[in-house]
């Protein structure tokens, strides 16, 4: 007899063998406040860089296709795996290392994850494998995969694609993004590069 089951308010728990058994497409979102180890690393990111928690979040919309897939393992005998295909989108509030204003940084995943029996199986399959393998659990935390999958989707050095607005000077920069940028304050101050190279030109 099993405890019974109080799941967190995010949880969201799925049978994938039953759910790829009937081809399902499940699809949801997260409200923000639930996803809490992302609001965390937002949090201790902000933290490092010296700015405050970030105030607002944005929920997570995705979908989780389950299937059954033919495995041929030699010539008499298939094999049906269970796959995942999971797709999930959110938007967080970041501070980029550049310039040093906040924006919006899309978060997008889109994964495909195989089931396999246990955890020595993942182990020896997981190098030849493309796909990612996951032990096949009957009562899958969707929610958390999701929410694992968003965090690995986070950029390791937040920046826009292309700054609003100009560069404050390397030095000022260096100085507020404190630890978090340490390898940004190493890095040469571009202006000074522009001068050593007009330098050289004159
Ligand atoms: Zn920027």
């Amino acid at each position: 007899m099993s405890a019974p089951h109080s799941p967190s308010p995010g949880s969201l728990t799925v049978d994938p063998r039953a759910a790829a058994r009937e081809g399902r497409v499940l699809r949801g979102t997260l409200a923000a406040a639930t996803l809490e180890r992302l609001l965390d690393s937002l949090a201790d990111t902000a933290r490092q860089s010296g700015q405050p928690a970030p105030a607002h979040s944005h929920d997570a919309t995705w979908s989780a296709g389950f299937e059954l897939r033919e495995h041929a393992t030699d010539e008499r005998q298939t094999r049906h795996d269970v796959w995942l295909h999971l797709e999930a989108q959110t938007q967080v509030p970041l501070v980029c290392q550049r310039c040093l204003s906040p924006y919006l940084e899309p978060l997008s995943v889109d994964r495909w994850f195989r089931f396999v029996k246990d955890e020595a199986t993942a182990d020896a399959e997981d190098d030849s494998a493309e796909e990612d393998l996951l032990v096949l659990d009957p009562r899958l935390d969707l929610a958390a995969l999701i929410e694992d999958e968003l965090l690995l989707a986070l950029p390791l050095i937040p920046m826009h694609g292309q700054c609003p607005q100009p560069l404050p000077l390397a030095t000022d920069a260096a100085d507020e993004a404190g630890d978090a940028s340490g390898d940004a304050a190493k890095r040469p101050n571009p202006f000074a590069v522009l001068q050593a190279l007009q330098k050289k030109r004159d």
